[in-house]
């Protein structure tokens, strides 16, 4: 069975998982799809919530056995990627299958999923914006938040392909422009 799913992309800082929880948490026809991942747990993550954390080995067993939708190596030795068993057991659950993944990984479910996706770009007002963010965050080195905020900056340069481009500018604007997208998506 095939239903919809819902894309969120946008660059690391850009407030897409705050959006993606908040609808998450308020609409009960939607449900997350969990990645998996090989980068280690935060503190404020649960696994088989977040993500499914697994090793770099494990991670490469199920590539070679074909279970990802898609998959890439956001960073250094760090993978992620999106199980084809996520996404069948939301449809089979009815669910309106959500991913929060990176610009690459979903413009590949885009080309997998068409029309049944929409895919929708979370932009942050500026990059500077998305900077501060990270730092606030205290989720990361120096090394790492460079290599987040030269990402970012590239990916950036993608919104022009998804379906909707959403400016969190403040957090209210953009919660509100993500329902509205949600209800004109989902009937
Ligand atoms: P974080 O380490 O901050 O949780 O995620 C880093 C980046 O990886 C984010 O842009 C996030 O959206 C992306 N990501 C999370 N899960 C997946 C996935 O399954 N596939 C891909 N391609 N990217 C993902």
């Amino acid at each position: 069975m095939q239903g919809k799913l819902l894309l969120f992309c946008g660059p690391s800082g850009s407030g897409k998982t705050t959006i993606v929880r908040h609808l998450l948490d308020t609409d009960p026809r939607l449900a997350f799809s969990i990645s998996a991942t090989t980068r280690p747990k935060r503190e404020t993550e649960t696994d088989g919530v977040d993500y499914h954390f697994i090793s770099v080995n494990e991670f490469k067993r199920r590539i070679d056995a074909g279970e990802f939708v898609e998959w890439e190596e956001v960073y250094k030795d760090r993978f992620y990627g999106t199980l084809r068993s996520e996404v069948d057991r939301l449809w089979r659950e009815n669910k309106v299958v959500v991913f929060d993944v990176d610009v690459e990984g979903g413009l590949q479910l885009k080309k997998t999923f068409g029309e049944l996706l929409l895919a929708v770009f979370v932009m942050p007002p500026s990059v500077e914006a998305l900077h501060q963010r990270l730092t606030a965050r205290q989720s990361e080195t120096p090394e790492s938040l460079k290599a987040r905020v030269a990402k970012a900056e590239h990916e950036l340069t993608y919104a022009f392909r998804f379906d909707r481009v959403i400016v969190n500018d403040t957090l209210e604007h953009a919660l509100e422009e993500a329902k509205q997208v949600v209800a004109g998506f989902v009937q």
